[in-house]
């Protein structure tokens, strides 16, 4: 059994924690909390050790009771997952080497403040072959082109790739972010920072991204072309994305309209927290011209980043090889289901 630490239960926290809890190989060591709001509470309530990252004072006023501090926490774990937000994580990675403890960050960590940057399709075998003891799992939407670039490189070669990305302006917890009315080139600057950050998993990938920040807090949505390096029909590529595990091509006949209805699919299909952990890829916008092709694909920036987590902890300290991983991962959250 892996004993896995989780410093930071936020929205990617308490996702990868109970995702972490489902696996057949791994246990929960506890996660580490800095504020004693309702999610140390519900943290507590699921059956997590909480272990306070700051003064453990107002965990006692508020019921949470305290299992230890943040060290006990990385003393406890063959390896952590570091879930705090942007930039803290690279700050932690001198506590996680001074108990050598491998440790996970998120995508909202610089590249060069890791050993090196992981998504389960792109580069597992590479990660789990290598000696990088901290690891960046890339954002959700580098998450999402990964997906969905490494089936068509393998596939039909490609020369070049263009995408427009339309992003959720924040979670639906976050009440500071926006806009709230406007429809703002994010960054305004052509390309924006994504396609790179794609190139940390697929370095030979030639890509240009642009971004958009819009009103909604449900899903990104990715509008994507790509040069392919053959012809070949829309029904090919179809087939392609389809055999992919983490990919879910929505049929026309579910009418789904956009992330509004893929979030009451996923509810209604019992899904935790209406998490969609697949890019939800539209068959019916699947179109190609020569060599390029077309679609649309929604990413659910809340959660597609969670089964990675699971694989790259094994890429990293287990013994399983990426296919293995993956099947397992899968099996235990229910993906492509
Ligand atoms: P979040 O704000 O929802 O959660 C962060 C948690 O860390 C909170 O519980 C906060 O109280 C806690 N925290 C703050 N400072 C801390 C500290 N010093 N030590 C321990 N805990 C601390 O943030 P999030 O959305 O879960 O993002 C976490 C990381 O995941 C970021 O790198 C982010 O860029 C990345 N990410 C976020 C999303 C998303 O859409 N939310 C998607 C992919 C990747």
């Amino acid at each position: 059994m892996l004993r896995v630490g989780v410093n930071g239960y936020g929205t990617i926290g308490k996702r990868v924690a109970d995702a972490l809890a489902a696996q057949p190989d791994m246990e929960v060591a506890g996660v580490a909390k800095r504020t004693p709001n309702f999610e140390a509470t519900a943290a507590h309530r699921a059956g997590y050790a909480v272990h306070a990252v700051s003064d453990a004072a107002p965990f006692a006023e508020a019921d949470v009771p305290v299992a230890g501090d943040l060290d006990d926490l990385v003393e406890a774990s063959d390896v952590v997952v570091d879930c705090t937000p942007a930039g803290v994580g690279a700050r932690n990675r001198e506590l996680y080497e001074a108990h050598d403890t491998p440790a996970l960050y998120q995508g909202g960590e610089d590249a060069d403040a890791t050993d090196a940057s992981f998504n389960a399709r792109a580069n597992y075998e590479e990660i789990a072959r290598g000696d990088a003891e901290h690891v960046r799992v890339v954002s959700c939407n580098t998450t999402g082109l990964s997906r969905v670039l490494t089936p068509l490189e393998e596939a039909y070669g490609v020369e070049k790739t263009r995408v427009t990305l339309v992003r959720r302006g924040g979670d639906p917890g976050q009440s500071d972010r926006g806009p709230i009315n406007d429809i703002l080139p994010d960054p305004v600057t052509v390309p924006s920072h994504h396609g790179p950050d794609v190139n940390t998993v697929l370095p030979d990938v030639d890509i240009d991204t642009l971004g958009v920040t819009v009103p909604a807090t449900l899903m990104h949505l990715h509008s994507v072309n790509v040069t392919l390096g053959s012809e070949v029909d829309a029904d090919a590529v179809r087939e392609t994305l389809a055999d992919e595990s983490r990919v879910f091509m929505v049929p026309e006949h579910a009418r789904v309209a956009g992330p509004g209805h893929l979030k009451e699919l996923a509810k209604d299909a019992g899904r935790p927290r209406g998490d969609l952990w697949e890019n939800c890829v539209w068959e019916e916008s699947v179109a190609v011209e020569g060599r390029d092709l077309y679609f649309f694909q929604a990413i659910h920036q809340e959660s597609d980043v969670v089964p990675e987590n699971v694989d790259a902890i094994r890429a990293l300290v287990g013994d399983a090889d990426a296919a293995e991983s993956v099947v397992r991962t899968n099996r235990a959250l229910g993906v492509g289901r």
